[in-house]
């Protein structure tokens, strides 16, 4: 039976250690302050930033939510990150996307300082992460190295596949595992034989945003599957394949209309894999986590930069 990787277990055990650190950080000087910029009404959006708000007061970091409307330009976003970038109490600011289509995303995330750049998403930062000098690190693929690590999976001259090479998931998770001395394959939408290029995974990354796409047929007998994915699915036929005519979710499904699936196929992972991330309760809190870690030692950084 395929062991269950719990990323509300990696949370709470991360959340435990940060505690003690904003403490520490409060009666030096001020607690951390993050700032958060969700433009315009995307209801995901919202449900994220609620959820990054609501981990920020478990914790005693100070946030704060701008909400520009949906029309906002770039310019007055670059003004809003300008005065955020000058604020002595904030230490991390966050640009929750998608941001309208108006906006120049690349221009924004360019303006962040690298410094408050909690979201690793700065191509200073990114350029840090390619030559592996310290820098915050995209907080989902951060937070499965985070748990490959507290449940001992060796990553050390294994081979690792990563379905999906965007910005945010598949680029940063391929060159962390790089780090870790695993043999790296990047996939994405133009791979040919992508089944046959995923079997050969000791460790398998999932990051495609396509509803239980990664299939029996994808994985290698006792590999360590990884699903990032977080797709919505409405489409009662597809819900049947996913989890089956009977079974507790589909009547789940039937009372809800819809259900939240990852990448990969629910049933035939726990079949095959060693060990795999569910959907949710996975990697999803693994991304908040990291985000806090990396806004505390963004005042860490701060407050010793201060005082040396
Ligand atoms: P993007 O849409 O930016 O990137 C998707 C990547 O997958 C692209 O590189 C694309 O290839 C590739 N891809 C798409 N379809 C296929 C296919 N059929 N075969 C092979 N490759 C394919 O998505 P993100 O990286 O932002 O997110 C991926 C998923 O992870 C989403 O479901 C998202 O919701 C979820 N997510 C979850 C987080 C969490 O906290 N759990 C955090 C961030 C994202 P190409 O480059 O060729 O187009």
């Amino acid at each position: 039976m395929a062991k269950l990787l719990s990323g509300t277990w990696v949370r709470d055990q991360l959340f435990e250690e940060l505690r003690p650190r904003v403490e520490e950080l409060r009666r030096r000087s001020r607690p951390p302050g993050l700032a958060v910029i969700l433009a315009g009404s995307n209801p995901a959006s919202q449900i994220y930033v609620r959820n990054k708000v609501k981990a920020c007061q478990e914790l005693g970091i100070v946030s704060e939510t701008h909400t520009p409307p949906d029309s906002v330009s770039t310019e007055e976003l670059l003004a809003l990150i300008e005065t955020l970038n000058r604020r002595e109490e904030i230490d991390g600011i966050l640009v929750q996307m998608p941001l309208p289509p108006q906006v120049e995303a690349a221009r924004l995330l360019m303006a962040v300082a690298p410094e408050k750049d909690v979201d690793g998403f700065h191509p200073l930062n990114m350029g840090y992460l390619v030559t592996g000098r310290p820098g915050p690190r995209a907080c989902t693929p951060a937070g499965i190295l985070e748990m490959l690590r507290r449940y001992e999976i060796p990553i050390q001259g294994r081979r690792a596949v990563v379905l999906g090479r965007s910005d945010i998931v598949g680029k940063p998770m391929a060159l962390l595992l790089m780090h870790e001395h695993a043999t790296v394959t990047i996939c994405h939408s133009r791979t040919r034989n992508l089944a046959e290029e995923a079997r050969r995974a000791d460790i398998l990354v999932a990051a495609m945003g396509r509803p239980a796409l990664v299939t029996g047929e994808f994985i290698q007998p006792g590999a360590v599957v990884i699903d990032v994915g977080i797709n919505r699915i409405t489409d009662r036929e597809e819900a049947i394949r996913i989890f089956g005519a009977d079974s507790e979710r589909m009547q789940a499904f039937d009372r809800t209309g819809s259900a939240l699936v990852g990448d990969v196929h629910p049933v035939e992972v726990a079949e095959k894999a060693s060990a795999y991330t569910p959907v949710p309760g996975g990697v999803g809190p693994l991304t908040i986590a990291m985000l806090m870690a990396n806004t505390v030692e963004a005042a860490e950084r701060r407050l010793k930069a201060c005082s040396g």
